[in-house]
């Protein structure tokens, strides 16, 4: 069985510079689309990744990923946007990293692509008639 998720990896800095995501590929068959990425030295590293594979090699993959010292966070946190509450205003396009937010040139309307979300909660804070909600 194949399976997708989104997931989030932190890097601790004695491991940040490791090639440690291309032996996923090489080892255990698995792609990964790079989602967002901020990886600096002297720091602690994130990576944000859609990763899939079939399950037995997903599981060997993140077991890997833990044995190396990676922390890793599923993306259980859902962003919806409340459709009554969106006056389309359009602060939310540029602050998405990952351009969940489109705007329609038709209708002036923002459109919401929940699936290109990676709950990073930049909008949240930054809609101010407070549509765009957190759901765990
Ligand atoms: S910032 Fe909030 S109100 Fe404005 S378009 Fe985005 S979701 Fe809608
Ligand atoms: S939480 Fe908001 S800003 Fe962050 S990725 Fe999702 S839609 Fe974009």
């Amino acid at each position: 069985m194949v399976v997708s998720r989104r997931i989030v990896l932190h890097f601790p800095q004695r491991i940040v510079e490791r090639a440690i995501v291309c032996r996923l590929v090489k080892d255990f068959d698995l792609e990964f689309n790079i989602l967002k990425a901020s990886i600096t030295p002297e720091q602690e590293g994130l990576l944000v990744l859609e990763l899939s594979g079939e399950q037995v090699e997903y599981d060997k993959g993140i077991q890997f990923l833990t044995k190396t010292g990676v922390h890793i966070q599923s993306l259980s946190q859902d962003v919806v946007r409340n459709e009554e509450r969106c006056t389309h205003c359009g602060a939310c396009v540029t602050i998405c990293p990952s351009r969940a937010f489109e705007l329609d040139p038709a209708t002036r309307r923002i459109n919401f692509h929940n699936e290109k979300c990676v709950a990073c909660g930049l909008c949240i804070k930054a809609c101010s008639p407070r549509a765009m909600e957190v759901h765990f």
